[in-house]
């Protein structure tokens, strides 16, 4: 009877552990604090974002994929490559997208210092006050992760956190038409989308597919009387609307 109720206890720990680490990754989850995931379903706003640039020569291939479409997105930009090349980044501003803090070298947030990843936002800010003379008020941390100290040392740099309601799983470059499908299977309106215009190791990964699949996707989508929108438009909706955002 004891053994039976150690071992259920144990187990219910051991499952709450598990849910908790769950969460602190999982892109939709609440448990840590309120972060923007997109609009209820059945919107017709669909935004885009891509992560991990400025890229060269993606980011740019991507911009004229964008420009094509008169598509605006919205870009979290790791500080290191903006430093590296803004010229890129005053080119995605230019062209009327929006760009969020994605700190500065990438690291999994959850096993870093307050101290620490003020320092990772801080500097990528400072990187993108460098470039195109503003801040940016939006961040989405690296790989999802995040905890309270993760969301307060945001908050107190007037930073918001957005996450993603559909993942593009476009991180080893599968074909297009693998990103197009798993984008397209969790597609329900009011989402947005995480894609990526470049890679946290290095700059210059091959991103040509995820610019493929961005083409196709918008041909679709829009054939579906979707709209594209940047960010700060869906959060805009979002308070409009007077309805929470989806939290699902
Ligand atoms: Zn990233």
């Amino acid at each position: 009877m004891l053994a039976l109720a150690l071992t259920s206890g144990a187990s219910a720990a051991a499952a709450a552990a598990v849910a908790a680490g769950y969460q602190s990754m999982a892109p939709t989850g609440q448990w840590y604090g309120k972060t923007f995931t997109g609009l209820p379903r059945g919107s017709r706003q669909i935004a885009l974002t891509y992560d991990d640039g400025p890229n060269d020569p993606h980011t740019l291939r991507l911009l004229e994929v964008l420009a094509k479409h008169s598509v605006r997105a919205t870009f979290f930009l790791i500080g290191r490559y903006v430093q590296q090349r803004p010229k890129i980044v005053r080119e995605i501003v230019q062209a009327g997208h929006v760009v969020g803090n994605h700190t500065f070298t990438h690291p999994l947030l959850i096993f870093k210092s307050k101290t620490e990843i003020k320092q990772q936002l801080s500097e990528c800010r400072a990187a993108l006050q460098d470039a195109i003379g503003e801040p940016s008020n939006l961040f989405r941390p690296p790989f999802g992760g995040r905890r309270p100290a993760v969301l307060r040392v945001a908050r107190d740099l007037g930073l918001q956190p957005i996450m993603w309601s559909v993942t593009g799983y476009d991180w080893n470059a599968p074909p297009a038409a693998v990103i197009e499908r798993k984008v397209a299977n969790q597609i329900r309106g009011g989402d947005v989308i995480l894609l990526h215009d470049g890679g946290h190791k290095q700059m210059g990964a091959n991103r040509s597919q995820t610019v493929i699949a961005t083409d196709h996707l918008i041909m679709r989508y829009k054939a579906e009387k979707y709209d594209f929108v940047t960010i700060p438009q869906m959060m805009a909706e979002s308070t409009l609307s007077g309805r929470p955002s989806a939290v699902s």
